[in-house]
């Protein structure tokens, strides 16, 4: 039976940005390394008679955020209060911005796995300090107010979405963003990022939208994909039975169970009653400033992959991986420039010459495909399934020259190989000194490979024979031994080519 129903699902966001200190205080945002409560003062305590001060970092990084996800900025927003009683909230108000949020009306685009593009619309973009954290144990509650006051960019998508997985998705290049741009580490595990889900569904060709179904508690990519199916599921069922839901609700996801859960209903946003904060100014962002931030944006993920694609001619799968992490599409841009630095060098060409940009031209995709492979599957493989740039002790500098060798083929793989592991474990030493230092340099003198291949068919008179038979499959066994000889510093094709001219 086909599917009649269209799933509507939009996200809301809240985004911890990293700053040094809370929004509107000058205790450190460092919650998640401190003990509880000793990140406080009377602001973020909300004693009475103090006064906030609006952080301008957390300014600029919800900024950067609005520009990357291509919102209008807005020259005069405003803070309002947020008023509700929760033991995590001293002031018995949240300082949030209502009707004037700082950006609004954008859109993010995002690629599917198969590499579709499609665009999802930004409803907006306000900033807002963190609640402090209930920490439930047994029979009590305990207030870690470390948190309270910390900036959040609150992100709200319009209800764009049509599958769960574009959810995930978005949420994965959100967060990718986030870490390009350095506002946040948007950990959803660490809280960092947190994400409540709007679905509903509506008869396909309807246009109006029906009560929607907020789902809490999603603490992982995975979670949000995992409780939107769940509730496309169930609200399909609901409709087929006639039983659709008839009034806005709120759902918690449990993880256990893997299904959402009925939870109270929710507050309208009278129930808030908002009213504009009296102790903050306008928050006004001049030309200048926008123009600042909009420089210090940098080059976002997508635009990144797509030129990594275009000027080294890697494939959509390879450029990902070397984007999403920016440090290593850094890294591995360091290691092209070296290589073009080694190129010019081995073929005695001036930088700036038109010589020289030919070289670049005729060798460039080349070197990009090998380096590619080099750093994606050997030195990831030596790094470890959780590795972290910091560890890595290999310049992009060496690691350029590791790959020029193997591309002019002066050592071969296999000794690559070993030359990588010993500039991985020592220090950062010069790949052309490790493989004289253990004696590793491919053998390229044809006199000495001959020799090799001579004792080797001596040694091995019967597959020679069987090989002069017609069995060419006993060739590689040849080649082999020929690389044992030579303890794998001898280059397999020019061996090959030798053993033929000498097997006739
Ligand atoms: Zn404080
Ligand atoms: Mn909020």
């Amino acid at each position: 039976m086909p599917n009649k129903f269209e799933t509507i699902i939009g996200l809301e966001i809240h985004l911890q940005l990293k700053t040094k200190s809370k929004m509107f205080c000058a205790c450190a945002n460092d919650a998640q390394n401190q003990a509880p409560n000793t990140l406080v003062c009377p602001i973020c305590l909300g004693h009475p008679g103090t006064l906030p001060a609006l952080n301008k970092e957390a300014v600029k990084m919800g900024l950067m955020m609005a520009l990357a996800l291509n919102c209008q900025i807005r020259k005069k927003s405003k803070f309002d209060r947020k008023n509700y009683f929760y033991p995590d909230l001293p002031k018995g108000y949240q300082i949030s911005q209502f009707d004037e949020p700082l950006a609004d009306e954008g859109f993010f685009v995002i690629e599917r796995e198969n590499g579709d593009n499609w665009s999802l619309g930004i409803e907006r973009l306000h900033l807002e300090e963190d609640a402090a954290k209930n920490i439930h144990e047994k029979e009590e509650t305990f207030v870690d107010f470390n948190r309270g006051g910390v900036p959040l960019a609150e992100i709200v998508t319009k209800p764009d979405i049509r599958r769960p997985e574009d959810a995930r998705l978005f949420l994965e290049q959100l967060r990718l963003t986030a870490r390009y741009l350095g506002v946040s580490d948007a950990d959803m595990e660490k809280g960092q990022l947190r994400c409540d889900a709007n679905i509903s569904l509506r008869p396909l060709s309807d246009t109006k939208l029906y009560p929607k179904t907020e789902i809490k508690n999603l603490n992982s990519f995975k979670a949000v994909q995992r409780a939107l199916e769940f509730e496309e599921k169930r609200q399909t069922k609901l409709w087929q039975e006639k039983k659709a839901p008839k009034k806005t609700e709120t759902r918690g996801w449990d993880e256990d169970k893997k299904q959402t859960v009925a939870q109270r209903s929710k507050e309208g946003s009278s129930d808030y009653r908002y009213f504009p904060e009296p102790d903050l100014p306008p928050l006004l962002i001049s030309d200048e400033f926008l123009q600042r931030t909009k420089n210090q944006l940098g080059e976002l993920p997508l635009v990144k992959k797509e030129r990594f694609i275009r000027e080294y001619g890697l494939s959509a799968k390879d450029a990902w991986v070397l984007i999403r992490q920016k440090d290593w599409a850094n890294y591995y841009e360091g290691v092209m420039s070296d290589l073009r630095a080694w190129l010019f060098k081995a073929k005695g060409a001036y930088p700036e010459s038109d010589q020289a940009a030919k070289l670049w031209q005729e060798h460039k995709k080349k070197l990009a495909k090998l380096a590619y492979n080099w750093i994606s599957s050997e030195l990831f493989s030596l790094l470890g399934a959780h590795f972290k740039m910091e560890k890595l002790k290999i310049s992009a500098e060496n690691m350029a020259e590791l790959v020029y060798l193997v591309y002019e083929k002066k050592i071969n793989s296999s000794a690559g190989q070993i030359i990588l592991k010993e500039m991985f474990q020592g220090t950062d030493d010069d790949p052309s000194r490790v493989a004289e230092r253990l004696d590793l340099a491919q053998i390229e003198d044809d006199t000495t490979l001959e020799g090799i291949v001579m004792r080797v068919l001596v040694l091995f008179p019967d597959q020679a024979e069987q090989y002069r038979q017609g069995k060419t499959a006993v060739l590689q066994f040849l080649v082999g031994q020929v690389m044992k000889e030579s303890k794998g510093k001898a280059n397999p094709k020019k061996i090959e080519e030798i053993l033929k001219k000498k097997l006739k």
